[in-house]
């Protein structure tokens, strides 16, 4: 396989790894994410990416917000970027290389697929717990992204019809329940209302600004009830969500990544299947659960393995 680079478009840096033909990192470039809008963002990957080591023969961009044939929809984490921009044809212009774009979610299940947890999978399905919920799907051993680009939204499939309010503005959906944002919201909304519990004050004992992962997991391990009752609503409205998934695509495998899952290991990933199997109707015992390897790689390795797929 032939020398590529992917790059992760962040809100606050970005990223670039060169990787060998054995998919191996050889170089890497990190910079600040401008805030000049496209064009200067366009200009910093373009330099990011002559940094590196050797010449890519084809670059891959995951990059934030709805993506269709390359073209950022919109992109509410950076700045300046309001309109709809074709990323993809603007590095091609600027690089003259084969150039993937897609969006991080569908990038981080491509990398899980080609070079981390879920290596070999034929249907698979990425989540990603962290602030929201993201997903990405593999099918019959090609990345899906549906009619018009969309496939693949975990997040917003509808689990509690008129249930907690996502930020998407409807009702119900996975990340309502089981995205950190959510999760802090009901946590403080609770707490306000004098529910007894630790959280506020774990999150004061650690540092942080907000309840990150790291709290929850300390809230937790130290059985505060708020927290596991809260944790126990984001498992259950994974395992429905995640059932549902299953049951229309039958997939052989479903890695789970993101600041939440990672920070809970493999017992976060036992928790959510256990709350998956009893749902689903065939191949139970078959089906793997996966914690996600690539960590903080995930999404320059993930686009990446976009490159490859733009080369052909
Ligand atoms: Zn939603």
């Amino acid at each position: 396989m032939s020398r590529v680079a992917g790059v992760d478009l962040g809100g606050t840096n970005i990223t670039a790894v060169l990787l060998n033909g054995d998919d191996e990192i050889v170089d890497r470039e990190r910079r600040k994410t401008p805030e000049g809008g496209p064009e200067a963002v366009v200009a910093q990957i373009v330099k990011a990416v002559a940094k590196l080591d050797k010449e890519p023969r084809a670059i891959g961009v995951g990059a934030p917000g709805p993506i269709r044939d390359g073209v950022v929809m919109t992109a509410p984490n950076l700045v300046g970027w309001q309109e709809p921009f074709d990323l993809a044809g603007a590095l091609r212009d600027a690089l003259d290389l084969p150039v993937g774009v897609d969006n991080d979610a569908t990038v981080g299940a491509l990398g899980e697929w080609t070079a981390g947890a879920g290596r070999g999978a034929s249907c698979l399905l990425g989540a990603w717990i962290g602030t929201g919920v993201g997903g990405g799907l593999v099918l019959d051993g090609r990345p899906y992204r549906g009619a018009f680009g969309g496939a693949g939204e975990f997040g917003h499939m509808i689990v509690h019809r008129g249930g907690a309010l996502c930020g998407c503005g409807r009702r119900g959906c996975v990340e309502a329940y089981a995205g950190r944002a959510a999760l802090e919201g009901a946590a403080v909304t609770a707490a306000q209302a004098g529910r007894p519990t630790a959280m506020l004050e774990i999150q004061e004992r650690l540092g942080k600004r907000r309840m990150t992962s790291a709290v929850w997991a300390t809230a937790l391990e130290e059985g505060d009830a708020l927290a596991r009752r809260l944790f126990g609503d984001a498992i259950d409205a994974l395992g429905c969500g995640l059932s549902a998934v299953i049951n229309l695509l039958d997939l052989d495998t479903v890695v789970l990544g993101g600041g939440l899952a990672e920070k809970l290991g493999e017992d976060f990933v036992e928790a959510v299947a256990e709350a998956t199997r009893p749902r689903v109707l065939t191949g139970a015992d078959e089906r793997r659960f996966l914690l996600a390897e690539l960590g903080d790689d995930a999404g320059a390795i993930g686009a990446a393995a976009l490159a490859r797929e733009a080369l052909g």
